[in-house]
């Protein structure tokens, strides 16, 4: 009895060995794809705008980084200093200069989104015409990717200089693209995993959620005080390893691709003026510390980190503010905290500059009532000597918290030509004071058009 016992559990035993052995090895499941891996995403509007981030990428790539870059449209309204070709011709053009431009930088990993160039200075402008959703659901899967761990943007804010609102726009979508790329539940399409990825027509994009450690900003102002110490700059006169010429010089030459865009004003001397002062960075955030002004790569971490949710909040306005800038100031009052990127709110006092060559001016403002009840607010401007104002001085009939948009359009004098002017916009109501706004104008043209 006992012994067939003993014999029956071992020839269950063999049974099951037996099945055990018979069961095969998963394959292996692919890893992302290492081709695309970028240490570096730069992530701009046009074909040209990338040589902002050239003199560093150079630099990087010296150490061993890999760089990827995104542009957000092809450039399609510039001027064109070599042909005739416009509009979609002109952007097939610049999409080649772009990729050549970059490929001298040993950059091949370049993406173009289809984003119309948009020529203004509103970035809520350039959202609607790129499609603000599309363009994101672009960027978001770019940069899970391309796995980065820096990104290196325009900087999102209203600023006096070119002020170009697809910058903004493209620093705006870089970083609702940091927040949510290792969020799973952001384009949740995009990181399924597809059924079967040897077989065709499979749903589920098979990317994974990727939290970016760092971004930077580079600006377009026409004034470079406010940048300085706010992020780490770099030399350009400082000589490459590989190519054993200096960063900047490496820069003209990958820039002399973009063709198309270097008219006259682009003189070769202009060029290298513009190379031979430092490149500055305004620190916009990291989930790995690190300090403002410290190396772009300090504390990054090649492993990755986890998913880093931004636990931003809105602006609420409060009593006395009865009357706030509105339009693209608006939106950014409330983006940068939302993004948890407060200190973006003290590195410039509200300013501008004139929308087109007769020196006019479009003022956003917000009028509202904090009140509980149906108040009577006057709106007026204390403008500087020879400016005029449309509408000018006006009573306005706001219920209790309701708020409302007034947009007034001033001129100044072409005598104030090349001077700041400040100025100042107050609202009362029952002969107090409910709100006041101050804004500095630099009295020339942006660049493009307001
Ligand atoms: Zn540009």
């Amino acid at each position: 009895m006992k012994s067939f016992v003993v014999h029956s559990v071992l020839a269950a035993l063999l049974l099951i060995g037996a099945a055990w052995a018979q069961v095969p090895q998963a394959p292996p499941y692919p890893a992302p794809d290492d081709r695309y891996k970028a240490d570096i995403l730069v992530i701009v509007a046009h074909p040209d705008d990338d040589m902002a981030a050239a003199p560093y990428v150079a630099r990087a790539m010296d150490q061993g980084k890999r760089a990827a870059v995104i542009f957000c449209t092809r450039g399609n309204s510039g001027s064109n200093y070599v042909g005739n070709e416009q509009a979609a011709s002109l952007g097939a053009i610049r999409e080649v200069e772009g990729r050549r431009a970059e490929a001298a930088l040993g950059v091949y990993n370049v993406w173009f989104l289809n984003g119309s160039d948009t020529p203004g200075q509103d970035v809520l402008h350039s959202l609607e015409a790129w499609g603000h959703g599309t363009a994101l659901d672009q960027v978001v899967r770019l940069v899970r990717l391309t796995r980065p761990e820096v990104i290196l943007t325009w900087l999102p804010d209203y600023v006096a200089g070119e002020n170009h609102d697809d910058h903004q726009a493209a620093g705006v979508l870089a970083t609702e693209a940091f927040d949510l790329a290792g969020d799973s539940l952001a384009f949740p399409e995009q990181v399924e995993a597809p059924r079967d990825r040897l077989h065709i027509s499979n749903y589920g994009e098979g990317l994974h959620p990727w939290q970016p450690q760092k971004i930077y900003y580079f600006t377009d102002a026409s004034h470079e005080e406010f940048v300085q110490g706010k992020g780490p700059e770099y030399r350009t006169d400082e000589i490459s390893s590989s190519q054993h010429i200096s960063y900047g010089q490496i820069t003209y030459n990958a820039w002399m691709h973009d063709k198309s865009q270097i008219g006259p004003e682009f003189s070769e001397a202009t060029v290298k003026e513009y190379l031979a002062r430092p490149m500055r960075y305004i620190f916009g955030k990291s989930v790995v510390g690190g300090s403002t002004t410290g190396d772009i790569l300090e504390n990054v971490k090649p492993e990755g980190v986890p998913w880093a949710p931004v636990v931003g909040h809105h602006a609420v306005a409060g009593p006395g503010e009865g009357l706030q800038l509105g339009g693209p100031w608006a939106f950014y009052r409330d983006f940068w905290p939302q993004h948890n990127l407060d200190h973006l709110a003290k590195l410039l006092a509200p300013e501008t500059a004139m929308g087109t060559a007769d020196f006019h001016l479009w003022v956003p403002l917000i009028l509202r009532n904090t009140s509980g009840s149906a108040e009577q607010v006057t709106l007026r401007s204390a403008l500087p000597t020879g400016w005029t104002e449309a509408p000018g001085p006006m009573v306005y009939n706001l219920a209790a918290h309701e708020s409302r948009p007034v947009s007034l359009f001033l001129v100044a004098p072409q005598s104030q030509k090349g001077s700041w002017q400040t100025l100042t916009f107050n609202a009362e109501a029952g002969g107090r004071s409910v709100g006041a706004v101050t804004l500095k104008a630099n009295v020339v043209f942006n660049g493009v058009p307001q």
